[in-house]
């Protein structure tokens, strides 16, 4: 099929063209005919199957006639990170080209009276991240009720960072008439409900099933041991023929670490997780994008949807807690038809998890010898005790469980259904967040009893594992001296 048999203008094909794209890819070629005929859309598709095009090129159209009111926008399309939002703009800065539609950007961290002036002037398509667009709403700066045109996109991504009653709400506000384009990469039971809530009789497609890795990266697994890791990295930086790579650590903490160390060894890196400021995390991404960093060590808030151009590496530095992230990481190699290849680094402590992704791939991760380094064999009971160590001592699941079924790490949160956090700045992806008494499911299992049947001491929590080359040294009280220390001394009577 080609692109001029999908019904689109001759503009917008002219835009596809000077993009340099020939052929519609399968999400492409199934989506666009229904969205221009204002047909409701539910995509399960993940990142890197060219579906930003497949609802920007039709809505183009849709919104080439038709003048947009202050304050009224008259698309909204709802990302959950602020990097996702800002490459959907480009992509109606690109294929748009050729029309004079007016476009706003709303994300945390940036200027709220740019935002508000642009929303002043009329606005034909929103592209925005859900706090930042309820905030703006209930300083009462935009109007929904003009809304015709609603994208909600990562929609699995948004239920793992809590966003669902935020999405929930603004989907309340906009008109109950109108057309709604939902995609996401998985289709869990949640998501599933939410589409049945927010959908009318949608077209669904399908174009990969959900969490399979993309065909064309090349996958490794290398076991080694933990104070092994660093090296082995550098090892690879020097053997591969790194174009460019990101490099995923499972907490903001190690992503600091690790990039300190990679710069100290003499490597191009830069840092980008959640708790950067935005304009940094902006700037530092296209420091990568244009090529002037080669290594970006990142967490998970770079794991979806980043498209940068001839990614040739991902490394998994830790084993990602949730099998699915891995497939969302590797995922940013081998986009739009390139090869890529993908190195995941495992200690002997990750087995479970390497299991779970093992089953959710379905297929084994082929092993990678790194020459001169140790290997080391997988434990599955070692990670399986960690798992229950973190659930909280004994009792957690045995030796039988579900391989697939989610193990709960020391930093997890409570099921998806119970968050209701409303989150104004970028939120904190879920293997980094910091465990919160609150946060932290009580169950019974936390109190095992003794065998005369009182309640036994808790077993001591392990240790985090250290790094061989670990510099954050802590002296005296570090940076958190009590308070007592800078109050003024009481004189002596
Ligand atoms: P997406 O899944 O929307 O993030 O797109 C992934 C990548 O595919 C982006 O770099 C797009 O520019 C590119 N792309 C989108 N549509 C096509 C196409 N029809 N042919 C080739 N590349 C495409």
């Amino acid at each position: 099929m080609k692109f001029s048999d999908l019904g689109l203008s001759n503009e917008v094909l002219q835009a596809v063209a000077d993009a340099g794209y020939t052929t519609p890819t399968p999400i492409q070629e199934q989506a666009i005919p229904h969205v221009l005929t204002g047909r409701d859309v539910l995509g399960c598709a993940q990142t890197g199957t060219g579906k930003t095009a497949g609802f920007t090129l039709p809505m183009i159209d849709m919104l080439a006639s038709g003048r947009a009111r202050a304050r009224m926008p008259r698309s909204l399309i709802i990302e959950p990170t602020r990097e996702l939002a800002a490459q959907v703009a480009a992509a109606f800065d690109t294929y748009g080209k050729h029309h004079k539609l007016s476009q706003a950007l709303l994300i945390g961290g940036e200027s709220f009276s740019d935002q508000e002036r642009k929303l002043d002037r009329g606005v034909d398509v929103l592209i925005a991240t859900p706090g930042r667009l309820l905030d703006l709403y209930e300083r009462g700066k935009i109007i929904l009720s003009d809304t015709k045109i609603l994208v909600i996109d990562e929609a699995d991504r948004m239920l793992d960072m809590g966003f669902i009653p935020d999405v929930e709400r603004i989907v309340s506000l906009l008109p109950r008439i109108r057309q709604t384009l939902f995609f996401s990469a998985t289709m869990p039971p949640e998501i599933r409900r939410l589409a049945d809530a927010f959908l009318s009789n949608p077209k669904e497609v399908t174009v990969a099933p959900p969490a399979s890795p993309a065909k064309n990266v090349e996958q490794n697994l290398i076991m080694l041991q933990p104070f092994d890791k660093r090296e082995a990295l550098r090892r690879l930086l020097r053997a591969e023929d790194v174009k460019n790579a990101l490099i995923f650590c499972n907490r903001k903490r190690d992503v600091d670490i690790l990039y300190r160390s990679l710069v100290k060894h003499g490597f191009n890196a830069a840092a980008l997780h959640g708790d950067m400021t935005q304009s940094l995390r902006t700037e530092t991404l296209n420091r990568f994008k244009e090529g002037a960093v080669q290594l970006l060590v990142a967490s998970d808030v770079a794991a979806r949807g980043l498209d940068i151009e001839g990614l040739s590496h991902v490394f998994n530095f830790d084993v990602p807690i949730h099998a699915e992230d891995y497939v969302h990481r590797i995922g940013r190699t081998g986009r739009a038809g390139r090869g890529g290849k993908a190195f995941m680094l495992a200690t002997p402590e990750d087995g479970h998890f390497v299991a779970n992704i093992v089953s959710l791939i379905g297929a084994e991760i082929p092993p990678f010898k790194l020459d001169g380094m140790e290997p080391a064999a997988l434990d599955n009971e070692a990670s399986d005790r960690r798992s229950r160590g973190r659930r909280g001592g004994r009792g957690g699941r045995g030796k039988t469980e579900r391989k697939d079924a989610a193990p709960q790490p020391r930093d997890a949160k409570p099921p998806r259904e119970q968050q209701t956090r409303r989150e104004h700045r970028e939120p904190t992806p879920r293997n980094e967040r910091p465990q919160s008494p609150r946060q932290a499911p009580v169950s019974m299992e936390s109190f095992p009893l003794a065998a005369n049947g009182s309640v036994a001491p808790l077993p001591a929590r392990r240790p985090e594992p250290a790094y061989a080359d670990d510099d954050r040294k802590v002296v005296g009280f570090g940076d958190h001296p009590p308070a007592f220390l800078s109050r003024p001394r009481a004189k002596l009577a």
